[in-house]
């Protein structure tokens, strides 16, 4: 496993698992376990996304001490605030059967993030979290809550594949001593990823899936990845992805995909905001 060192010297893994629309408590419980079986450390999951008590299981089950894995969780917008993220932090804690976490995300920018911020700063000094950070958050917003507090966010999680390259915000999170890790490396299939024709000529090239491509091309560039799947042999090959590299040729390559645009949508479209602002999960 390769690591990348957070701007507090907390050291994460580059590679781990992601469990996105899984919301079969027995499935994610499978996936998560035949992940740390292959050898993920690093598990990506949400508050919003309703299976944390199916990664706690897995990982209690595991056996893999607490302190090799590195487990991520997010709060979602209608707890954010001072009081409500504190209340969110103890509870997705208590569902994943831990009693810290490695990385807490911000996971939208809406509501009251600074509030949230503060007692993620209160949590992180007591120990209860080893790096905190933002998810989806704009330069600009990233900016603001760099020069606002205390703790610097440690990452942004970000869309981040072949047709969203994102290399200037890279530059910009780089120069401000943030972690860029990806959501959505394979753009969940989208623009037909996996059969795309250059992606597919490099496959073939180093005689590896076009998974394992993309996977690489992100972790060359220092961008952490965080790949979902609920298939036992993709979760093993998208693991295998450290015993080759890409030509820097290849890498100029893979930069013509990029159309600088989402393949989802805008997060600073106002019916995006209203929307995420506005629904209401069971937390
Ligand atoms: P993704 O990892 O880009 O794509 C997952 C899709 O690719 C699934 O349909 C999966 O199908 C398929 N797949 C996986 N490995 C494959 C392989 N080797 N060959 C062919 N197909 C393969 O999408 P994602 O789940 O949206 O993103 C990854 C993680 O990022 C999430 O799980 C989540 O942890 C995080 N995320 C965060 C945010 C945020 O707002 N912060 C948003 C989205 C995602 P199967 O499962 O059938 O294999």
């Amino acid at each position: 496993m390769q690591y990348t060192t957070l701007n507090n010297g907390v050291q994460m893994p580059l590679l781990g698992f992601g469990v996105y629309q899984i919301p079969d408590p027995q499935e994610c419980e499978a996936s998560v376990s035949a992940a740390l079986r292959a050898g993920y450390r690093l598990i990506d999951t949400a508050a919003a996304y309703g299976n944390e008590d199916a990664v706690g299981r897995a990982i209690q089950k595991s056996g893999v001490p607490r302190e090799e894995l590195f487990i991520t969780t997010k709060l979602w917008v209608q707890d954010a605030g001072y009081e409500p993220t504190k209340a969110a932090f103890a509870k997705s804690l208590q569902k994943l059967g831990l009693d810290y976490l490695d990385l807490y995300l911000i996971h939208q920018p809406y509501g009251d993030v600074y509030g949230a911020w503060r007692a993620m700063e209160e949590l992180y000094h007591a120990g209860k979290i080893r790096a905190i950070g933002v998810s989806n958050f704009p330069n600009d917003r990233v900016m603001d809550f760099l020069v606002h507090h205390e703790v610097k966010p440690a990452v942004n999680q970000i869309e981040t594949h072949p047709f969203h390259q994102q290399v200037e915000t890279q530059q910009f999170l780089q120069e401000n001593g943030v972690q860029l890790e990806s959501w959505g490396p394979f753009a969940e299939g989208r623009n037909n990823l996996f059969t795309n024709k250059l992606l597919q000529d490099l496959a073939a090239k180093y005689q590896r899936s076009v998974a394992q491509v993309v996977l690489r091309w992100l972790t060359q560039r220092g961008v952490v990845v965080i790949p979902k799947s609920v298939k036992p042999e993709r979760i093993a090959e998208n693991f295998q992805v450290f015993d080759f590299e890409l030509s820097a040729e290849d890498l100029a390559a893979i930069q013509t995909l990029d159309t600088n645009a989402s393949a989802f949508f805008d997060h600073r479209d106002s019916a995006i905001v209203k929307w995420m602002s506005e629904v209401k999960f069971d937390l």
